[in-house]
């Protein structure tokens, strides 16, 4: 149980303990339990920054991986073992990354079919990225809901639909677009990035912030800044004028940020998806199915048949 959850039995607790293409790891938890959302920086690294936190690795219960890249995944073998926690992952996903994982660790997922962790239920959603098998994901806690939304090429209707009832969001803010234009990459990278299967930028998080956010949004964590394409004072300058209620975090790539505590009035029930969501939408690289809208817990989750070999890691490294 971390200290401050004898205060806030009813809050959840978010922190980003690292965000960027160097290492991305999300604390999402209550009093009693957490999950981790990606582990890409060391065990080591990950315990320390709790540990300055006041969080403690006991309460948490198990590890989402939103996708391969190595930015998500590079820690997850050593924590997953030390602790012994179940990482959820879809067999496209463990595959692809080629990581080393106890079987009995491994669960699978599917999109829009929520995970039952104690009182947390979250709930992952495809997304548009440059990975084998990416999602999204919704944290739900007695009606309060957090998203985890990074490594985005393009806002869809999925991601507008859920950010619409988040009372606090990770939202990708990668880059300037001038910056990137302007930069040293190379022009297949650059449009890489910006071609809607790569990041975010700051401009899209901006819309989507100024056109989609709900009047109950507290917190929004920018999140996954580019080191040679953006600015973190520049980002926050952006965002300022338009933050109204809501507060405007950084996400460092270099440290953790304090951990917020989310409450509402606004009590929203399980998380539900539109059924004009479905399949035309579906980014195209990704191969799962929509097919139900369950809202009830997965507590069966079948293990996914682990590959004989490991499939190419071709597409096994982030963008900037
Ligand atoms: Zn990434
Ligand atoms: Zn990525």
């Amino acid at each position: 149980m971390c200290r401050w959850g004898w205060i806030f039995n009813m809050s959840l607790f978010i922190t980003s303990l690292n965000s960027g293409s160097n290492g991305n790891c999300y604390y999402i938890g209550n009093d009693r339990e957490a999950i981790l959302v990606d582990a890409g920086i060391s065990c080591r690294e990950t315990e320390k920054r709790m540990q300055r936190l006041g969080l403690s690795m006991s309460s948490v219960k198990a590890i989402f991986v939103s996708h391969e890249h190595t930015d998500h995944i590079k820690g997850i073998p050593v924590i997953a073992k030390k602790y012994q926690l179940p990482v959820y992952i879809t067999a496209n996903t463990l595959s692809n990354g080629g990581m080393e994982l106890d079987a009995q660790l491994v669960f699978s997922f599917q999109a829009y079919t929520p995970v039952t962790v104690g009182e947390l239920n979250i709930t992952a959603f495809p997304k548009f990225h440059d990975a084998i098998d990416p999602h999204s994901f919704i944290i739900e806690s007695k009606g309060i809901r957090i998203g985890v939304f990074t490594d985005i090429g393009a806002p869809c209707e999925r991601l507008i639909h859920h950010f619409q009832q988040c009372h606090a969001a990770f939202l990708e803010s990668n880059y300037d677009e001038e910056m990137l234009e302007n930069g040293s990459y190379p022009r297949h990278l650059k449009n890489r990035i910006r071609g809607g299967q790569g990041h975010l930028s700051n401009r899209q998080a901006l819309e989507l912030f100024q056109t989609h956010r709900p009047s109950f949004l507290t917190h929004l964590l920018l999140s996954h800044l580019s080191h040679n394409n953006n600015n973190p004072d520049l980002t926050r300058d952006l965002f300022a004028p338009h933050a109204g209620e809501t507060k405007i975090v950084i996400a460092s790539r270099h440290e953790e940020t304090p951990v917020y505590f989310i409450e509402s009035s606004e009590s929203l029930g399980p998380v539900t998806f539109p059924v004009q969501a479905a399949a035309p939408s579906l980014p195209t690289r990704n191969t799962g199915t929509p097919a139900t809208y369950s809202l009830q817990p997965n507590p069966t989750a079948a293990k996914p048949t682990r590959p004989k070999k490991p499939a190419p890691h071709s597409s096994q490294f982030s963008l900037f």
